[in-house]
């Protein structure tokens, strides 16, 4: 099918990029049984060399070659049974053949000795330089998804699940931390031999190597050991960030039925990691930024559930291993949805359903703004793609919805026979649906079928009006998303089972009666005959199903259900429809909730649907709330006076600023807010914002930099302040503290926005120079502050990154990029550049046809 940019609705871009293709499991030759690696570090020269033996049993006879992937490895020599082979070798696929006669069932034993030198992925050797001489010497390891044969030969996919074992010489004073149990450790000379066995099968992309001067603490889960392994200095963090995880051990161990698999659990927090977590199977390394200290622990949970996350695969993931990478879903949704779980279980349901609406706002916000696609597919250019928010979120909220269809205790016998049956085996999706009928006998496959095998989301709205003559409650649901006319229940409709309420609120007492409704059409009028008017009318009772839905309800339904409905993200769906009334009335009715409601989430909607209104006394009432004991209601609320730019959420914005904030995130806001305010009537403020901004730039370094990159993205708004561009240029040099360099780099493109075509040169040259280091996480910055920019200038460097990063994230997100840019400066100018460049070509053809003629001119053969 040829490349489009939009689906068969015209209404998305496409997922599949150019180049995308179907992806297989590879033919396999046998069953690989072991894998040993026995390896040397040489640190400082930042390469290794030692031998890795694979145990394989052929699954027939008469095998004649053997291809394993091996990605710029220097191959020195190839035994099989003791036996010296010939081999060939392209840098990409080591090709063996085999010299045996090959038996089904027969163990060969393949032993590959071989060496690398400065790996470019795979393993990474973290090093001080001269610009950060306090880096710590870290080696660490990232195999997913097929990086693993960057540091050794194997066969790369999830379909081949092994025991594993590495042994690993070190300098003494290193700590080497890898996959099961520690056998032993031999110190020779200076340097000391680390021997970790693995004896649960799992597949090459968990097998993992983190070495470093590392503080060990010690911690335990039933008599297994919980380990948290950091740079010294940095125990208390480690405590403060990771100490809940035995809970956390023992809470997964109950909820999957299954006790914790292996035998110990290690978290090493590493430098510079290029992911948040990796969940190696019981070795899950994390980055260090994840370190909270207590500021940052009052208004910070993302540590908390990365710890969950990684925690989750152990199971999913680990021990119940993906077939394939399309089917990653499985694992990465679950391990989100115990995001949820662990929150629901430590803290409250209420909690739980608005981590939740946050997974679900997660994934439509790509669905909206990036690309919808269904959540399984193999069609892509390389499998980290894949790795989006249609596996993770969407997938959290599709184990959500199997939970709501069967009921808690269902869901758990199907959970915990999942596990049972599918542990130390792989598992693609159609495993869930047969664990489910096992279980309970319940067939979802039509669940899966419209959220899961294609893309999208139902659309509602939901329209209701009482008739006090017949005492019929009307409600009119429309599914917004299907097209006129195109619409089918394969195609763009959904079909479900969809609670609706009737809430009555009488002497403070709520009483919700629920009926079920089967919607499946593009509109559905409903009438229900009730005794009494109900006070307010609750659309998907729990809000369990992934949706959008806007509410046409009168207003005093309205404030009747932000007021008593006992369902929080029902009253937060309510705080919408009530501001888009605009009036004084939901002025009042949202600043009452803003004072009274007791959860913050809630108090945190009303405040953002405050703002939406364009009343002065809604811009009063906020500025009144400004210090909301909640730090995340404080942050809401400051980011929306930030847009509201009048001289009272001004200086309220300024002060909080000057004097700061109990957590870093508000200051943070704070800053960035007030950047995005000196424009029309407060333009005569720019000079002191920079002054305060740079104060803060010079006074506040700190805990991950929050508030001062804050300070940083205050600055890029100011899109025609040239000072405002020299002073974030200072914090893009080498040197400046990661956490504050990569949004300096990023703010570059905010920052382009209004600047002169001088300064959009310097910045492109910039960036341009910024893009050839090599690390995954600058290259990340350079590619969005490329994308936001609006020049034709961005372009070229976006697609070098998406030509030659190593990197397949990079290359996708340059490649959208450029997408981007090109929206942005609009066809017009593409044309025009096209124009330019055609000439160009033109000038250039014609010169090189000149001098070509001059060439020849006097190449003629002189004759004498
Ligand atoms: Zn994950």
């Amino acid at each position: 099918m040829p490349y489009s940019h939009l689906d068969e609705s015209n209404r998305h871009k496409s997922f599949q990029l150019p180049g995308s293709r179907p992806h297989y499991n590879p033919d396999r030759p046998g069953q690989v049984e072991h894998i040993c690696l026995d390896l040397t570090l040489d640190i400082p020269n930042q390469s290794f060399a030692g031998s890795c033996t694979i145990q394989l049993n052929p699954v027939r006879s008469g095998i004649e070659s053997l291809t394993l992937d091996a990605v710029n490895l220097n191959i020195q020599g190839v035994e099989i049974d003791g036996i010296s082979h010939e081999f060939n070798y392209d840098g990409e696929l080591l090709h063996i053949p085999v010299k045996l006669d090959v038996v089904a069932g027969k163990l060969l034993k393949v032993v590959i000795n071989y060496g690398v030198d400065k790996p470019q992925r795979g393993l990474y050797f973290i090093q001080p330089d001269a610009h950060y001489p306090d880096k710590p010497t870290q080696v660490w390891t990232q195999g997913e998804d097929e990086d693993s044969r960057f540091w050794f030969p194997c066969f790369d996919y999830p379909g081949q699940l092994a025991t594993s074992e590495i042994k690993v010489r070190v300098p003494e004073d290193f700590i080497a931390v890898s996959n099961g149990e520690l056998v032993g450790t031999e110190t020779v000379g200076t340097d000391k031999i680390y021997h970790w066995l693995q004896q649960e099968i799992h597949p090459t992309y968990l097998m993992t190597l983190a070495v470093g001067r590392f503080a060990e603490i010690a911690d335990s889960w039933n008599g297994k050991p919980v380990t948290y392994y950091v740079e010294k200095g940095r125990e208390e963090q480690a405590k403060l960030s990771m100490g809940k995880t035995p809970r956390m051990i023992e809470f997964f161990s109950e909820k999957f039925g299954y006790p914790y698999p292996f035998p110990k659990y290690a978290q090493v927090c590493v430098d510079d990691f290029i992911f948040g977590g990796m969940e190696n199977t019981s070795t899950t390394l994390l980055t260090d930024r994840c370190l909270l200290d207590e500021r940052a622990s009052l208004d910070n949970f993302n540590t908390e559930s990365l710890v969950a996350h990684e925690l989750a695969h152990q199971w999913f993931g680990d021990l119940v291993v993906i077939k394939h990478w399309s089917h990653a879903w499985i694992k990465e949704g679950m391990a989100s949805y115990c995001e949820v779980l662990w929150t629901e279980h430590e803290y409250d349901k209420d909690e739980a359903a608005y981590y939740l609406l946050g997974e679900a706002q997660s994934y439509l916000s790509e669905d909206s703004d990036r690309y919808r696609r269904p959540i399984v597919t193999n069609i892509y250019r390389e499998a980290i793609e894949l790795y989006d928010r249609h596996i993770y979120e969407k997938g959290a909220c599709v184990y959500h919805m199997i939970r709501t269809e069967l009921g808690d205790e269902l869901f758990n016998r199907f959970v915990h026979t999942f596990v049972k049956d599918n542990a130390h085996k792989t598992v693609e999706t159609i495993d869930l649906l047969r664990a489910i009928d096992k279980s309970t006998g319940r067939n979802l496959a039509f669940l899966f079928d419209q959220y899961v095998y294609r893309g999208g989301h139902p659309d509602f709205k939901v329209a209701y009006s009482w008739d006090g003559d017949s005492k019929l409650a009307k409600l009119t649901v429309t599914q917004t998303q299907a097209k006129e006319g195109l619409h089918t229940l394969t195609n763009d409709l959904f079909d479900l089972k969809i609670p609706i309420g009737f809430g009555y609120v009488k002497d403070g007492v709520v009483d919700v009666k629920v009926t079920k409704i089967r919607v499946y059409e593009k509109e559905q009028v409903l009438y229900f005959p009730l005794e009494t008017k109900p006070d307010f009318i609750s659309f998907d009772v729990g809000n369990n199903y992934l949706k959008t839905v806007t509410l046409e309800y009168p207003l005093p339904e309205l404030k009747a259900q932000l007021k008593s409905d006992p369902d929080p993200i029902s009253r937060i769906y309510a705080t919408e429809a009530i501001a888009k009334k605009g009036n004084l009335e939901a002025v009042k009715a949202l600043t009452e909730c803003l004072k009274t409601e007791e959860f913050w989430a809630v108090r945190l909607e009303a405040a953002q649907q405050l703002a939406t209104i364009k009343l002065d006394t809604a811009v009063t009432n906020l500025v009144a709330e400004i210090g909301d004991e909640d730090a995340f209601v404080r942050r809401a609320i400051v980011e929306e006076l930030g847009k509201l730019k009048t001289p009272e959420t001004y200086a309220a914005i300024k002060q909080l600023v000057a004097a700061g904030d109990e957590s870093y995130y508000v200051e943070a806001t704070a800053c960035r807010a007030l950047g995005g305010m000196t424009t029309a009537s407060l333009k005569d403020k720019q000079e002191e914002v920079i002054n305060l901004l740079t104060e803060v730039l010079n006074t506040r370094a700190g805990w991950n930099e929050v508030v001062r990159a804050g300070a940083i993205g205050g600055l890029s708004k100011m899109t025609d302040s040239p000072t405002a561009l020299n002073t974030i240029l200072e914090y893009v040099k080498p040197g400046v503290p990661q956490p504050l360099r990569l949004p300096s780099i990023r703010a570059l493109g905010a920052i382009s926005q209004g600047q002169s075509e001088t300064n959009l040169t310097t910045i492109v040259e910039k960036l341009a120079e910024l893009s050839r280091e090599s690390f995954f996480l600058t290259q990340v910055s350079v590619v969005g502050a490329l994308s936001q920019m609006a020049t034709v200038k961005a372009i070229g460097v976006l697609q070098g990154l998406a030509t030659q990063s190593p990197d397949g994230r990079v290359k996708r997100m340059a490649d959208e990029g450029v997408q981007k840019v090109q929206q942005k400066i609009g066809s017009d100018v593409a044309v025009k550049q096209l124009r330019e460049e055609l000439e160009e070509v033109k000038k250039t053809n014609q010169e090189l046809k000149s001098r070509l003629e001059n060439l020849e001119a006097k190449s003629q053969p002189v004759t004498t």
